[in-house]
């Protein structure tokens, strides 16, 4: 089980050097929120401010969100899990940020929990993945379970289902969403600005929480993710209403890996499924 004082130790140390050092301009980890369980993304800036930085098993805000919002050659240190690796690697295949002004602190771990449930989320999330898939500095020992497990499991009961089933499964969900855009906020994958659920000329969907415009958000959403989503489960997490986000994501994930045989965010010299044209490819996503 992960050592996370161990961690949080580390994570301090090296933050600390590289503030001092004036590498980078920015650290990215976590600060204590409003109780053990709330954990909040921190930025430290100045080396004073990483005695307010911790790590626990409940650190589950994927980093790499907050990464966009600096300037363009912005030296930035991130904490990064394996989750928030995985999005890292998105954002360098999207060129939204370049890996040479980047500093990933990686954070081997396993035990994460839920902090709604108290459940331990490993298994559920990024595939089983414990370790970083890129980093420069790796804050423990990397973390070998041998057991690999499919991030797709959780879809067998669903795809069971007649289209019929589903279609009412989904919109009973969708029903529920009381529009706070807390999933687009959470996930590392959702920075275009402006979101196209907030363009007005033309409006492209109604903004209002009634089930045709929740059912055009949610649905356009999951198409913007396709071969992008790196199953992090933060929009599930931080959604009020529990919808369960996660399965309709995983369910894209699972379809493009098996047309294109790539999983989002895993290495960085792989190019994004959705702008790669092999001749190979399936047709089955014109279907
Ligand atoms: S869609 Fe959800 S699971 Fe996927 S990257 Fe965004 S926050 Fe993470
Ligand atoms: S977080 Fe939940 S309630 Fe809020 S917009 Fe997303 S799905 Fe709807």
């Amino acid at each position: 089980m992960t050592n996370f004082k161990q961690i949080e130790e580390n994570l301090k140390k090296e933050a600390k050097k590289l503030l001092e050092a004036g590498s980078v301009a920015v650290v990215l980890a976590y600060t204590k929120g409003a109780d053990e369980k709330h954990p909040q993304p921190f930025a430290a800036k100045k080396a004073d401010d990483v005695a307010n930085i911790i790590f626990n098993e409940y650190c589950n805000h994927n980093l790499a969100r907050y990464i966009v919002r600096y300037a363009p050659g912005t030296k930035i240190a991130v904490a990064v899990k394996a989750a928030d690796s995985r999005a890292v690697v998105v954002l360098i295949q999207e060129e939204k940020i370049k890996r040479e002004n980047l500093i990933l602190l990686g954070i081997p771990v396993s035990g994460m929990k839920n902090q709604k449930t108290g459940e331990i989320i490993d298994e559920k999330t990024t595939g089983g993945l414990t370790n970083p898939v890129v980093y420069d500095v790796l804050l423990g020992e990397e973390i070998h379970t041998g057991k690999p497990v499919s991030p797709y499991t959780v879809l067998e009961q669903y795809e069971k289902m007649d289209k019929d089933a589903r279609f009412a499964f989904w919109k009973a969900q969708f029903d529920k969403c009381i529009r706070c855009y807390a999933c687009r906020k959470a996930c590392p994958m959702c920075y275009c600005d402006p979101c196209f659920i907030d363009q007005t000329k033309p409006r492209w969907a109604d903004k209002s929480p009634q089930s045709h415009g929740n059912l055009m958000y949610h649905l356009t959403r999951f198409q913007h993710l396709a071969g992008r989503c790196i199953d992090c489960g933060e929009c599930t997490r931080a959604c009020p209403v529990d919808i369960p986000l996660y399965l309709f994501h995983k369910k894209v994930a699972k379809d493009c890996e098996e047309m294109f045989k790539q999983a989002a965010g895993m290495k960085i010299e792989d190019k994004l499924v959705m702008v790669d044209f092999r001749v190979e490819d399936s047709d089955k996503i014109l279907e």
